[in-house]
């Protein structure tokens, strides 16, 4: 982490947020930790961190999110906790969008209590039928008189889904067609009509839900962004989050990394360390490029982002695809390093090759994030070629003014040439007038 964190990507606050977050989490993370309670170690989990200050990186009081340092977190807290990195990344995205475009009376009402880690927070974007494809949304928002809305629908795959005490909900207000047409609010876990249709299990416990909502009635000032905007307000908060998906993946990539590297070094195989083989070495060399590479990768987007670049999907979709692939990879090698000791349940190779596996698919698919960084790709090479293509106009400008420039010197000298070489004519028939008239004048005079 030291030598990461002497990158030019950080500053110095930086260094000692991660060293801060690796306090906790070393006398934290894994006390707290219980994977057979996985609501009650998210809220035991959250609240410690609220009274630790940590969640004032992922709900800043000023608003100001630091993506550095979000990353950080979350690659410190995964390499502990998967469940730890879960309850400090779900504080900041199940109120992302709140402290990116509510308005202060939202903040002050929906953010506090978070960041103290006393209550839950999520984001409510996905529906049976509409997972990658959030243009299909069918949850709607409908008018309630002039100051109210009612929600009807159901969203799934919510995490923290039944423990939170709010949800950011995205529901169609058909302002547009499809993507257009959606709008983002803030909805108390407890509003009457809203209700968990079931609890989901997988393959690395968290709290996860499907969720009801039957005429919920939320008031307009709980509406996030302007009406339309949300699939807007959605994105922009992916924007911040999806990098801090790929920290969490080398989180748990550089602890698969430290456990096979431990492995390799103590199994004793055909006389000799298994690290001496050089198969073994292949996939050790294998795994620390990707740690290194997605770790390269996750901080060039947040330090863009932290820039105050508008939008860097092309760099997050990079960082997360990668990162989280790779991450596989790593936890794969470490179970099959560690053999029969690998696939034992509840082990650490084990459990992180189930920890790892969800983040391929959650906020954008390994294949969503693939069409995104592929679409910027054309979008670059139009520019790309817009920008040749004005190049090349300027040069032939260039080229055509310097052309009439040298011509029009040429046409000068010309005329002058012209003019010096008439001068001289003039020049000569006036001496040969004068000789002229010496001669008649001697002849004269003879
Ligand atoms: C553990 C977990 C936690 C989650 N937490 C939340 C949450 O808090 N809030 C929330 O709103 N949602 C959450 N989700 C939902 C998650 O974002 C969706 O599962 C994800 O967007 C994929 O949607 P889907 O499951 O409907 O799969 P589908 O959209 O049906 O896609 C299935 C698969 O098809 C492939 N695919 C998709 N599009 C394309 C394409 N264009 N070309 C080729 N292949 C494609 C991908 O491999 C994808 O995995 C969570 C999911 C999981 C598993």
């Amino acid at each position: 982490m030291q030598d990461l964190l002497a990158l030019p990507f950080f500053e110095a606050r930086h260094a000692d947020w991660a060293a801060e977050v690796e306090a906790w989490a070393t006398a934290n993370a894994d006390r707290l930790t219980d994977h057979h309670d996985a609501d009650g170690s998210a809220r035991a989990l959250a609240r410690a961190m609220g009274e630790a200050g940590l969640l004032r990186a992922a709900v800043p009081a000023d608003g100001a999110l630091d993506v550095r340092a979000l990353c950080l977190a979350r690659d410190i807290l995964a390499r502990h906790s998967g469940l730890a990195d879960f309850a400090f990344a779900m504080q900041g995205l199940g109120t992302g969008a709140i402290t990116l475009f509510g308005g202060d009376a939202l903040r002050a009402a929906a953010l506090p209590g978070v960041r103290a880690g006393t209550t839950l927070a999520a984001f409510a974007l996905s529906e049976p039928e509409a997972g990658s494809d959030v243009a299909a949304l069918a949850t709607t928002a409908t008018r309630d008189g002039e100051d109210s809305w009612r929600i009807t629908g159901e969203k799934t795959w919510i995490s923290n889904g039944g423990i939170a005490g709010s949800y950011v909900v995205f529901a169609r207000t058909g302002e547009a067609p499809g993507a257009r047409g959606l709008t983002a609010f803030w909805v108390p876990g407890d509003a009457p009509g809203l209700s968990v249709a079931e609890r989901i299990e997988v393959t690395a416990p968290h709290p996860l839900a499907r969720l009801r909502f039957e005429g919920v009635r939320v008031p307009d000032a709980h509406r996030i962004g302007a009406p339309g905007d949300g699939f807007k307000v959605a994105m922009a908060t992916l924007d911040v989050f999806r990098a801090t998906v790929g920290a969490a993946a080398l989180g748990f990539a550089r602890r698969a990394h430290g456990l096979l590297v431990g492995r390799a070094a103590a199994r004793r195989l055909f006389g000799a360390p298994l690290f001496d083989q050089q198969m073994t070495q292949a996939a050790i060399a294998d795994s620390a490029v990707d740690v290194e590479a997605a770790a390269l990768l996750v901080y060039r987007a947040a330090w863009l982002k932290d820039q105050g670049v508008a939008r860097v999907s092309r760099e997050a979709s990079m960082a997360k695809l990668f990162a989280t692939e790779a991450a596989q990879r790593v936890a794969d090698r470490c179970v099959q390093l560690h053999g029969g000791l690998g696939v034992v349940r509840d082990s650490a190779p084990e459990t992180l090759y189930r920890e790892v596996r969800a983040l391929r698919v959650y906020e954008g698919a390994s294949e969503i994030q693939r069409i995104v960084i592929a679409r910027a790709e054309r979008e670059r090479a139009s520019q790309e070629a817009i920008a040749r293509a004005e190049s090349e106009r300027a040069s032939q400008e260039a080229i055509a003014r310097a052309e009439r420039e040298r011509a029009s010197q040429e046409a000068i000298a010309r005329a002058e040439r012209d003019r010096a070489s008439q001068e001289a004519i003039a020049r000569a028939e006036r001496e040969r007038a004068s000789q002229d008239g010496i001669a008649r004048a001697e002849g004269d005079r003879a």
